[in-house]
């Protein structure tokens, strides 16, 4: 055999280490456990709408779902390959109209732990600042769309001003509600109040009485039910439609199959069933875009009616052009 010359030797060893020391590192890479960033982009007519994401709770449909039963909620889950926990994303969409920049929900901010409260960390990441945000306008004033909002006493958006159906802060916003909550709601007043508290001494808090166009291509519709001030907001550009939800529907493998499934967070839980039915009919015959609040991120899709219930078409991941 050929003697190798040790410049030889010495290369093949160097080589053969670092093949051993590859192999080694890849079955000790750390698994790095984080996701993407959470913000999807489409153009709707000619505005911008951004899907930010909040975080995930893990829900517990057999325990929150009404007018069910929760053998009949398995049931459903399992038929879409879900079981409880079961991840509910936490969605908020801003909205460019090329001359606002409207944020339509805030989020958890600090309220429910660190799994959540990412809004403006992928409001940043997607390529704005809070402070560039002129408007937000709150679904309902439910801790995990308001609870972004402020952050130790101050507001997260320090330029814009905050609205909200009247009938929600007359709920939500009222000292003598709180007191006489039951003991597990009081939290709810009080994580709503901490909220709006900055935009309210600032002179910022605009709330409306019944909806109407708020800025050109943005309107509230009332949708009473789940609370008392519950609306949604369609934005509308060059005939293109989107309806934000907000809390109308929590679970889609449920509430889209079963309209009248309703949730133990609805205030009344009827009215809520009936907007939740009348809302599905419209944007299907429509064909508008819905963007939700809890369906899986970034919770934007059709619907199509299907005998009794609505099948659900998810968006396709693409390039906004
Ligand atoms: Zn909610």
């Amino acid at each position: 055999m050929t003697r190798l010359s040790p410049w030889l030797r010495r290369g093949l060893a160097a080589f053969a280490a670092t093949l051993l020391w590859s192999t080694a590192a890849h079955a000790a890479a750390p698994m790095p456990k984080t996701q993407a960033p959470g913000y999807y982009r489409l153009m709707l007519g000619d505005f911008e709408v951004t899907a930010l994401f909040d975080g995930a709770i893990g829900l517990q449909p057999t325990k929150l779902l009404t007018n069910t039963t929760p053998a009949q909620v398995n049931k459903l889950l399992a038929r879409s390959f879900e079981k409880e926990p079961l991840p509910a994303s936490v969605n908020g969409f801003l909205v460019n109209t090329g001359s606002k920049l409207v944020l339509i929900d805030a989020g958890t901010g600090g309220l429910f732990g660190p799994d959540l409260g990412s809004i403006v960390a992928n409001l940043k990441a997607a390529g704005y600042q809070p402070e560039q945000v002129d408007e937000v306008y709150i679904t309902h004033m439910h801790a995990d769309h308001v609870g972004g909002l402020a952050a130790d006493g101050k507001p997260v958006f320090a330029n814009a001003i905050v609205r909200a159906d009247q009938h929600d802060a007359d709920y939500w916003l009222n000292a003598a509600n709180a007191e006489k909550a039951p003991a597990e709601m009081k939290d709810f007043f009080k994580m709503a109040a901490g909220a709006f508290a900055p935009y309210i001494a600032a002179g910022k808090f605009q709330p409306f009485d019944g909806g109407g166009e708020l800025v050109p291509g943005i309107t509230a519709v009332s949708t009473y039910g789940h609370t008392p001030g519950h609306t949604m907001y369609v934005v509308q550009s060059k005939g293109e439609k989107m309806a934000v939800l907000g809390d109308l529907m929590h679970v889609a493998s449920v509430q889209f199959v079963d309209p009248s499934v309703t949730i133990q967070f609805d205030s009344d839980s009827k009215q809520a069933a009936a907007q939740r039915k009348k809302v599905y009919a419209d944007t299907a015959k429509q064909g508008m875009w819905l963007a939700v609040a809890h369906i899986s991120f970034p919770g934007i899709g059709h619907i199509r009616s299907d005998g009794s219930g609505y099948v659900y078409y998810p968006i396709n991941y693409s390039i906004p052009k």
